[in-house]
C-alpha cells in the first residue's frame, strides 16, 4: 500500500493571545504583594501576612482541582453558543490499538465527528491510528505528551515542555497542530493559562463525564452522560485506560452507543471543538471562549 501523500506540516501552534489574568489570579497577586509590605512595614504582624498569603494558596489549589472551573482561566465546558443544536464527543488518553479503531468505525455507523485528545506518547507508538483518525474527519487535540499524574504541580517550563512536545508529536502524526489542550485528570495550577496563552491553545473540560475509566458498567456510564443531555453539551469517554465490563469489552464501546443513538434521536449532530470554533470564524477566539466560559454550572 503506498504511504498516504500528507501535506506539508502546519505550524506547531495556534497564533498566541495576550494572557490577561482572571479576578482570582490577580487577586493573590496583589495579596501577595500587599502581605509582604506588611511585613517589612509591620514585623510584628508577619502571622497575618503569612495566613492571607496560605489561605489565597488554597483558594488557587481548589480551583485547580476542580476541572469545570473557570477561575484560573477560559474552559470550555459547554460549546459556544453559535454551535446551535450540536454537541460534542470527547474521548481521551488514547490511541489504543485495540480500542481507537472499534471507536471509529461506531462514530462512522452514525456519521459523528468526535475530539481525540491524544496522549503524545500513546501517539508515537501508534502514528497510523492517529493518521486515520484524523483521515476520517475527527479532530487530534493535546492531552499532554505523558499524561504524567504530577502534570498540575509542575511550573510554567515544564508544563510548556511537556505540552509543546505533545504538540510536536500530535502534528507530526496527525498534519494538524492541535488547538485545544485538556489536562490530564483536569487538574491544572495557575501556571498553564499563561503557558497555553503563548502556545495559542484552548483549554477545554466537559460538562458531563462517564467515568468510564472506573466503571465496569456502561449502561450506567451512559446514563450518566445523557442525564440532562442538550445542545451544546461536551461529553468525556476514553478510548486509553478504558474500563472493561464482566465480558471484558471496554465499556466505551457500548456507552458510546447509547451516546450516539441518543444523540440521533434528540437530532443533536456531533461535532469537534474545532469544528465549533471554526463554525464562529466571524467570532474571535477570545470571544468564543468567554461565551463557553460564562455558560458553565456546577455539574460535578
Ligand atoms: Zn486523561
Amino acid at each position: 500500500m503506498n504511504p498516504t501523500p500528507r501535506p506539508p506540516a502546519s505550524p506547531l501552534a495556534g497564533a498566541p493571545r495576550p494572557w490577561r489574568p482572571t479576578p482570582v489570579v490577580a487577586g493573590t497577586v496583589a495579596l501577595h504583594a500587599a502581605a509582604a509590605g506588611l511585613a517589612v512595614a509591620q514585623p510584628s504582624a508577619w502571622p497575618y501576612a503569612v495566613g492571607a498569603v496560605a489561605a489565597s494558596h488554597v483558594v488557587l489549589t481548589a480551583a485547580g482541582l476542580w476541572p469545570r472551573s473557570s477561575l484560573l482561566g477560559p474552559n470550555w465546558t459547554r460549546l459556544p453558543a453559535h454551535a446551535g443544536d450540536r454537541i460534542a464527543i470527547t474521548i481521551d488518553d488514547g490511541p489504543d490499538p485495540e480500542v481507537t479503531p472499534r471507536v471509529l468505525d461506531l462514530l462512522d455507523r452514525y456519521a459523528a465527528h468526535a475530539t481525540f485528545f491524544c496522549i503524545g506518547e500513546m501517539a508515537r507508538r501508534h502514528p497510523r491510528i492517529v493518521e486515520a483518525i484524523a483521515a476520517r474527519g475527527h479532530a487530534v487535540e493535546n492531552h499532554s505528551q505523558h499524561h504524567r499524574h504530577y502534570f498540575s504541580l509542575q511550573g510554567p517550563r515544564a508544563l510548556r515542555s511537556e505540552i509543546e512536545a505533545g504538540q510536536r508529536t500530535l502534528r507530526d502524526a496527525s498534519g494538524t497542530a492541535p488547538l485545544f489542550f485538556r489536562a490530564p485528570a483536569g487538574l491544572r495550577n495557575p501556571f498553564l493559562e499563561p503557558v497555553l496563552c503563548a502556545l495559542g491553545l484552548q483549554l477545554a473540560s466537559w460538562t458531563r463525564r462517564g467515568f468510564d475509566t472506573r466503571t465496569a458498567d456502561s449502561a450506567l456510564v451512559a446514563t450518566r452522560l445523557l442525564h440532562g443531555l442538550a445542545a451544546r453539551d461536551i461529553l468525556l469517554l476514553h478510548d486509553g485506560h478504558a474500563a472493561r465490563d464482566e465480558r471484558g469489552r471496554p465499556v466505551v464501546i457500548d456507552a458510546l452507543e447509547r451516546v450516539l443513538r441518543a444523540a440521533r434521536d434528540a437530532a443533536l449532530p456531533c461535532i469537534t471543538l474545532r469544528a465549533a470554533l471554526a463554525s464562529a470564524a466571524t467570532l474571535p477566539l477570545a470571544a468564543a471562549t468567554r461565551a463557553a466560559s460564562a455558560s458553565f454550572e456546577v455539574n460535578e
